[in-house]
């Protein structure tokens, strides 16, 4: 028996549900845990994954009727393969408007030739200021890529008598024969060469596009940057890529690679901020209170309390980034900042407070010790 649970408890339906009771809880699922909504969140990511792989095998109806059959031990193993499901990459986008099932039905479809072709997908970077993490943005680029060429509609030529489907394969682009190889036949697919792929002729090409259909064009795409946002982060814009050869099959993908710039002096940690703050002898023996600009508009006030010891933290809930459960905090790292150079009059002051709160050399073993201590139970 497999550790996996119950493809329908995954998707919180009931056995009997319906094709579109098991979408609309897919849908709603998906989007509660989407890596954009949850970003560096392995568990969110892990739910993510259950869900596509649930909805991939339900939402099929042979694969669904072969789970109520078999469960998860079907005979022959995985339907995804020996190296199980891995997941698919879908935008917050795509779980709003049509167009899941394209995704998921080519799933199963694993190997066979497509009789349609797609165009190529893309992947361009994108950097952001730090700010953006925290507001998130609408963004746009210009991009340059292979469109549908405007003047014969993608087609090649401006006529319709100036293309005709490919006699050779009949408009598919591929060729399918029987080979003999031993005393096995096997069947094998290949590019038709009359039309070298494209499943058609063309006779009079396009002068724009020479009859390939496509051309080179310049497009701005806008798209919407969610706060929270972290550096790799792959934005999907469907259909946003390349077109594809011929007038049929779809367009590839458009891939937004977000590279955030580094703060100035926050580190990040999901949605915590960290930063150092190096202070005198004095502002940490007396404690002082620092006032800096912070990202989400209103001032971060950083209370020292007095005897602050340089290691020390101190904590500001909620003025961190927007995460799943609300906004991180703001942790500050107490530093000690020491003079770099010192004068003969600081000297001469420093000296006179030797005594006073210098190093006590009678006691310094115990305060080894003491310190030892404390490192310990921390
Ligand atoms: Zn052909
Ligand atoms: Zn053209």
């Amino acid at each position: 028996m497999s550790g996996k649970r119950d493809y329908y408890e995954v998707l919180e339906v009931s056995k009997d549900a319906t094709d579109s009771e098991i979408k609309r809880s897919f849908r709603s699922l998906a989007r509660r845990f989407h890596p954009d909504k949850n970003p560096d969140d392995a568990e969110a990511e892990t739910k993510f994954k259950e869900v596509q792989e649930a909805y991939a095998v339900l939402s099929n109806p042979d694969e669904r009727k072969k789970y109520d059959m078999f469960g998860h031990d079907q005979p022959g193993g995985s339907p995804f393969g020996p190296g199980g499901f891995q997941g698919v990459n879908i935008s917050i986008d795509d779980l709003f408007g049509g167009g899941i099932e394209s995704i998921f039905s080519q799933i199963f479809s694993g190997g066979r030739p497509r009789r349609r072709s797609r165009g190529t997908d893309l992947l361009v970077n994108h950097e952001v200021p730090f700010q953006t993490v925290f507001d998130g943005a609408e963004e746009s680029i210009e991009i340059e890529a292979l469109k549908t060429c405007e003047e014969c509609n993608g087609s090649g030529s401006p006529t319709p008598e100036g293309v005709r489907e490919c006699p050779t394969c009949d408009g598919r682009g591929r060729i399918q024969r029987i080979e003999k190889a031993g005393f096995f036949t096997k069947q094998v697919v290949s590019d038709c060469s009359t039309c070298r792929g494209d499943g058609r002729i063309v006779s009079d090409p396009c002068g724009t596009c020479s009859g390939e259909g496509r051309s080179r064009r310049t497009k701005q795409v806008t798209f919407t940057i969610p706060p929270g946002i972290s550096s790799g982060t792959r934005l999907r814009m469907r259909g946003h890529g390349e077109a594809p050869r011929g007038s049929r099959g779809e367009s590839g993908d458009l891939y937004i690679q977000i590279e955030v710039h580094e703060h100035p002096w926050f580190e990040r940690d999901g949605s915590d901020l960290l930063m150092a703050l190096p202070l005198g002898f004095v502002e940490l023996a007396l404690g002082t209170q620092v006032i800096i600009p912070h990202l989400d508009g209103s001032e971060l006030r950083i209370k020292v309390p007095a005897g602050s010891n340089p290691g020390d933290t101190i904590n500001l809930p909620s003025r961190g980034l927007p995460g799943r459960r609300g906004r991180g905090s703001v942790t500050v790292l107490l530093k000690l900042d020491m003079p770099k150079k010192i004068s003969r009059s600081l000297r001469k002051s420093l000296d006179s407070l030797k005594d006073e709160i210098g190093t006590d050399f009678d006691s310094l073993e115990d305060s080894i010790r003491d310190e030892a201590q404390r490192r310990r139970r921390r």
